[in-house]
């Protein structure tokens, strides 16, 4: 550079788009503004008329080659000083990188709404109760040596799982290192999968860290969610972080220890929109930026999470001992299709199973009845003609949901889009028949329960009774205050609760996961069911389980009722060996969509063929999803399946430049593609 040629300084801004790259603005030439940091906010003009809020990715002086000429100059800042830090600007760089999505992408996934907007944010009180301080419960002697060996595994690996079986006391575990890690004046990162961050484990650990606790969640205000992220900005507010997946977002400063409790939980896994990250995968990379240390618990590990940690490549430690020397849970067994043989059944409730039911009410005991909704629709049907009534926008039955009051009639919804319609009393199709719920959901088990056990206090928990702020907490502190007798749910009463009167836990349909079309189904159940059944017997109960089943032979059974983990994992590691899944698999899912069948199926030949050429048998075939239309738009998918062994980087570069020759070609013009790097 000569003296003579002064340089224009300029910056490349990250915007909240779905596009690819970064966008070049000038830096205005007022002497005043003071100097420009790497992860400040900016306002910059977009368009004819835009202006959007965007975050500096780099600042540098423009090159000779660069047309400056057309370059538009920076608005606004907002703010002095960088609102995300180096170390996010990294993890963001990182999971565009790994999840193939833009930067803009993870901005918005990374910033709470009213930091990408310029409005004037006002400072409001954080959500925090005031709770009297304690100090964490003495340990026990298997948590004391589950701490030494979490301690002696930190040696070797930054990564450690703890196996604790349920009711194992993992959460005291916990909270000892969490202090441990406070005292080293480091920061604490507690993440929870979305549904079992509830006031049970929130005033657990408030009891112990007092203000000292932030919590995030996704059901925060937006303003509620600045503040927070504002207070972990500024370092001095917190020492421990309790939150969902997006806490991973956070602008943490020294982080010492990352807890993924429940690591085999679904919902840490992001499904739309993109990035379409799985937050255990990004804890650990956010653990390497930090020099931190991780630690992964449960008591049911993911098959990929055990195969790690079999392969040293995580630490292992385990508790198999329930606290305070509880028996694990009685499983029973009941063979559905002799009841329904011999007639022992009430509706969808084996005779065996009500008269345990009647023992445990008279005995003041509760009774949890868990019916998986998920691959097993409820839909009404014609009983003359078979005709069931279909979404007119997606490929999928209505579902029935019985009247919000007297008088009213049922309506049918349809659970992808939302579209309902009054349930018809008579067939449109024939005109004879009076269509009947042939479904099985939490509803028509709730009404079934009301009939046979009247004086029963009953309630129902699932995604349609828990809609409202805080209408989770409050039925689980019903249920926690023995105000239930009998709750009937899906999934969500699984995760992680205490419920100290309950004695009985019943599967209406255990066999009903096994039955879907993916991998991992078997994991996934035995998971389940295990978790599930660690809801009976807690606090001196003696707990029991029945599930019901169809299918009583199936070996998943016989190892659930051993709480055989291991012989599950042996089972399913064989499996995905044998037909090229993970562990021993990398696999990166695409969905193509489009408003007509016959073009998408031209662009998925199309993106098929180059696919082949390309990566040969790792490309599957063109797939149609059980559900083949949703929202009017048609769906297909391909799958690549790449070998652990190889470049998984290298494989997403060679995607990414046939998606970008194929994008340009006829057939693929207006289908969209959407990419899942590791779906679930
Ligand atoms: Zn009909
Ligand atoms: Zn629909």
């Amino acid at each position: 550079m000569t003296a003579t040629t002064k340089q224009l300084r300029v910056v490349d801004v990250i915007l909240p788009l779905a596009v690819e790259g970064s966008f070049t603005y000038l830096l205005p030439a007022s002497e005043k503004e003071p100097e420009v940091q790497v992860g400040q906010r900016v306002v910059v003009p977009l368009g004819k008329k835009k202006e959007v809020m965007g975050v500096v990715e780099t600042v540098r002086e423009a090159r000779e080659d660069e047309e400056v000429g057309v370059l538009r100059e920076v608005l606004r800042f907002p703010e002095e000083g960088p609102l995300v830090t180096a170390e996010q600007m990294q993890l963001w760089q990182w999971i565009a990188r790994y999840y193939m999505c833009s930067l803009g992408e993870v901005m918005r996934a990374a910033l709470p709404n009213s930091l990408r907007q310029e409005k004037e944010s006002r400072r409001r009180k954080t959500p925090d109760g005031i709770g009297e301080k304690q100090t964490a419960n003495a340990l026990n002697e298997e948590q004391t040596r589950a701490v030494e060996e979490i301690y002696q595994a930190w040696e070797k690996t930054p990564t450690v799982l703890l196996f604790g079986v349920t009711s194992s006391g993992k959460t005291e575990v916990y909270i000892h290192l969490a202090e441990e890690t406070i005292r080293k004046g480091k920061k604490v990162l507690y993440l929870v999968p979305e549904i079992a961050l509830t006031t049970q484990l929130t005033d657990r650990l408030r009891r112990v860290f007092g203000e000292r606790l932030g919590v995030y969640h996704s059901r925060f205000t937006d303003r509620e969610r600045e503040t927070i992220y504002k207070n972990v900005l500024a370092g001095d507010r917190y020492d421990v972080v309790l939150g969902v997946r997006s806490s991973l977002f956070l602008p943490f400063r020294d982080l010492g220890l990352i807890i993924v409790d429940e690591e085999h939980d679904t919902s840490y896994k992001q499904q739309d929109p993109a990035p379409r990250y799985h937050a255990r995968t990004v804890a650990l990379m956010l653990g390497s930026i930090w020099s931190a240390r991780t630690l992964l618990g449960t008591a049911t590990p993911s098959v990929e999470t055990y195969y790690n940690a079999l392969q040293g490549k995580y630490g292992l430690v385990e508790m198999k001992r329930r606290y305070a020397g509880l028996d694990l849970p009685a499983i029973h067994l009941l063979d559905l299709q002799r009841a329904y043989k011999q007639k022992k059944m009430e509706g969808h409730l084996s005779l065996p199973l009500v008269v345990h039911m009647r023992e445990q009410l008279e005995a003041g005991k509760q009774v949890l009845l868990f019916q998986n909704r998920r691959g097993y629709n409820s839909f009404i049907e014609c009983p003359e003609c078979g005709y069931v009534p279909k979404c007119v926008n997606c490929d999928i039955s209505l579902t029935e949901h019985k009247p919000v009051a007297e008088g009213l009639p049922s309506r049918l919804v349809c659970h992808y889009c939302g579209y309902s319609i009054p349930a018809p009393s008579v067939c449109p199709e024939c005109g004879k028949g009076e269509p009947v719920d042939r479904g099985f959901g939490t509803e028509k088990i709730e009404e079934e329960a009301k009939t046979l056990f009247p004086e029963a206090r009953i309630a129902r928990m699932d995604t349609d009774t828990t809609h409202a702020k805080d209408a989770h907490e409050k039925l689980i502190r019903r249920f926690a205050d023995h105000e239930i007798d009998i709750l009937v749910g899906t999934q969500m009463i699984t995760k992680g609760l205490h419920f100290k009167d309950v004695s009985l836990v019943a599967v209406l349909k255990a066999d009903a996961m096994l039955n879907q079309p993916d991998f991992r189904a078997q994991e996934r159940a035995y998971q389940m069911l295990e978790q599930v059944s660690g809801r009976a017997g807690r606090a001196g109960t003696e707990g029991h389980v029945i599930l019901q089943t169809s299918d009583i032979d199936n070996p998943l059974f016989k190892h659930l009722q051993r709480h055989d983990y291991e012989a599950m994992y042996a089972e399913q590691i064989e499996e995905r060996k044998a037909f090229r899944y993970p562990p021993f698999y990398r696999i990166i899912g695409m969905t193509l969509r489009h408003r007509e069948q016959s073009r998408l199926e031209a662009a998925s030949r199309t993106l098929h063929d180059r696919l082949k050429q390309v990566f040969g048998t790792r490309c599957s075939e063109v797939i149609v999803p059980a559900v083949g239309r949703v929202q009017n738009l048609y769906i297909r998918q391909l799958t690549l399946k790449i070998e652990a062994s190889a470049s998984y980087a290298k494989a997403k570069e060679m995607l990414e430049a046939e998606l970008r020759y194929v994008k340009g070609l006829g057939p693929c013009k207006g289908t969209l593609i959407t990419l899942d790097v590791d779906p679930m």
